[in-house]
């Protein structure tokens, strides 16, 4: 923990930061002739949670700070897991019609994670987890490789199934054979169909011309070596010119372009996964951490079972390192039970969701201001980050529950209908929509038996909803929507005062950020009110 940048809230570190900027702003007053004595206005966090009414996002507001920076030297960086933090606390939620592996790359370029769901096989699950951490990387010390007898039409099947075409051709075909020359799309775009049996050996670029760098190279040496080639691919060979790994050019691009990037130590992409909480997902489980996944949740609407604890034991029995998300939770005894079984992070919110009918149906949940709040606030103690999730719909509600102690927070809905989100955009009454539905929705449970773990015993005969199938309007692509919305996080905290999220929730455990109810009335006149007409363009 000492290492992480974003510990949860509170401490030593924090409540510095606080005295700090506390002694800047009086020295800023005095400079300026400050009158001295302002009374006491707003509720602290504790009195705002004082009442018996569980509150939503919507039933208060953060009062207005001292501004004395700019929004883009707001630091958003947080921990997902007590071992991995993240540079924008932005997650997508475990639904077939959110987050697939277009989604989870997008996610963790642009410095969030995208968890992939778990509503389909176990293979294609961990396929899409594979598509994500070979994305980009360092060293690539388990590149795909041909041998000199292979023919031109295993390079083109190579590139449709994985998608690149430079590839290393050694004696044997695979890696740690003698390295003998490179084969590359430009040595056989321009071959006719004829030729595609033409062995490698006769058009790959042979041994004698390639630039290599030896085994022992550091990563830096490497990509300098590349750049000065200019080659797309550099093998790495040891001593007997054996190949021991490759880098490629794309991947510094990728490196330049993506400065926030959440990355592992390879330079893999970050990429969590869900499984459920039954026995059955032992064998789903071996193969996501095989296929590379960083961090599990165990997918339930109700994480405080037996079967929870049993699964958080045997992950860190058999995979200490693998970082586990328990949940979900909305209560501090609920988040006791897990973190006694040694989770890494919790997932908070029940009922909270948009296609969520838990609530109504199950008549049991928690207002999600309220969940996050309680839940936070224990956990902070254990050194548990928590993950807000559910009930986002618009960025105020990403600030308010960061504020409220959430360390990251989950979305469904706000990143359905993105280009990267699974499923076909299809036109209704004139307007681009893809559909989002509930995981408990029966629609989902019909499509995969997976889904109905969440929500449903297996031995449940009858199956009753926990959520609903809808659909949601294009946002277009998340290369532009999670950049908007960092962007209206780092506005938020330079309104409330606070430079960092850890200084925001220290703010907020301190008494130093102050809320307010908001009535009704209060809630119409915080919205667009009293117009004709209006057009709702946010970015
Ligand atoms: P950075 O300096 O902020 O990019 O810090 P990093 O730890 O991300 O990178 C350290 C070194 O690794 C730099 O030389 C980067 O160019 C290089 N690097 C980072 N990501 C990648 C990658 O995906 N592939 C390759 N080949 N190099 C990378
Ligand atoms: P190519 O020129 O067609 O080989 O493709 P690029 O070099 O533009 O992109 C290759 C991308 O695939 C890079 O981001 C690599 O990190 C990634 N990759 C993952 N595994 C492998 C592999 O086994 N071989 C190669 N060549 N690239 C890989
Ligand atoms: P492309 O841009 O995806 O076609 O691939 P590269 O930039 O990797 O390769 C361009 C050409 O240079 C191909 O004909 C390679 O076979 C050839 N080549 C020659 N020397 C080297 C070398 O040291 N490394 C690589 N990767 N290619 C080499
Ligand atoms: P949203 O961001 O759309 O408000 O909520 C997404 C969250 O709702 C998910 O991360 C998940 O926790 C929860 N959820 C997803 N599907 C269902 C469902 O069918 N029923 C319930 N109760 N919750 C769901």
């Amino acid at each position: 923990m000492d290492d992480c940048p974003c510990y949860v809230g509170s401490g030593r570190a924090d409540s510095d930061g606080v005295s700090l900027r506390a002694k800047q702003r009086n020295a800023d007053f005095l400079i300026s002739g400050g009158t001295g004595y302002v009374p006491d206005d707003g509720l602290t966090v504790q009195q705002l949670f004082s009442g018996s009414d569980g509150l939503t996002y919507n039933d208060f507001v953060i009062l207005p700070g001292y501004i004395d920076f700019t929004p883009t030297e707001v630091d958003l960086t947080s921990a997902l897991t007590k071992k991995i933090s993240l540079k924008v606390p932005l997650v997508s939620s475990p639904m077939d019609t959110v987050t697939e592996s277009d989604m989870a790359i997008a996610m963790a370029l642009l410095g969030g994670i995208g968890f992939i769901h778990h509503n389909c096989t176990p293979e294609f699950q961990a396929k899409e987890v594979r598509r994500v951490k070979k994305y980009e990387q360092g060293f690539i010390t388990d590149p795909v490789v041909l041998s000199p007898t292979d023919v031109v039409a295993d390079v083109f099947a190579a590139k449709a199934r994985h998608g690149f075409s430079g590839i290393p051709v050694t004696e044997t075909g695979a890696l740690g054979g003698r390295l003998v020359g490179i084969i590359a799309s430009r040595d056989i775009d321009f071959l006719a169909e004829k030729d595609y049996d033409t062995p490698l050996s006769k058009v790959m670029t042979p041994r004698e011309d390639l630039v290599v760098a030896h085994a022992g190279v550091t990563l830096d040496e490497a990509n300098a070596i590349l750049q000065t080639s200019r080659k797309g691919k550099l093998p790495i060979v040891n001593e007997a010119n054996e190949l021991v790994a490759i880098i490629a050019r794309t991947d510094l691009k990728k490196n330049r372009d993506f400065p926030l990037a959440s990355k592992d130590a390879s330079k893999q992409l970050l990429c969590g996964a869900t499984i459920r909480t039954y026995g059955a997902d032992y064998h789903r489980l071996d193969l996501l951490v095989q296929a590379g996944a960083d961090v599990i949740v165990l997918d339930s609407s109700q994480g405080n079972s037996r079967f929870q604890i049993a699964m958080i034991q045997h992950i860190k029995q058999h995979w200490s390192s693998l970082q586990v998300i328990g949940g979900n939770v909305v209560t501090a005894a609920q988040a006791k039970n897990l973190i006694d079984a040694g989770v890494d992070g919790l997932r908070v919110g029940m009922g909270s969701g948009s296609i969520c009918i838990t609530q109504e149906v199950m008549a049991v949940g928690r207002p999600q201001g309220t969940a996050v709040y309680k839940v936070a606030e224990y956990a902070r103690r254990f050194g548990v980050p928590v993950m807000a999730d559910g009930g986002i719909q618009t960025i105020g509600h990403i600030t308010k529950a960061l504020a409220l102690g959430a360390s990251t927070v989950m979305m469904g809905s706000l990143l359905a209908a993105t280009t990267e989100a699974p499923g076909e955009y299809f036109f209704s009454d004139g307007v681009r929509l893809k559909k989002y539905r509930g995981m408990g929705s029966l629609d989902a449970m019909q499509q995969h038996l997976s889904s109905q773990g969440r929500y449903f015993s297996d031995k449940d005969k009858l199956k009753v909803a926990q959520g609903v199938s809808g659909a949601v309007q294009d946002k277009g692509s998340i290369h532009k929507f999670m950049p908007y919305l960092s962007a209206g996080i780092r506005h938020g905290c330079q309104d409330i005062g606070a430079r960092s999220l850890s200084i925001l929730r220290a703010m907020m455990y301190s008494g130093e950020l102050k809320f307010e109810k908001r009535t009704l009335s209060a809630q119409v006149e915080g919205g667009v009110h009293g117009l004709h007409s209006h057009e709702e363009r946010l970015f």
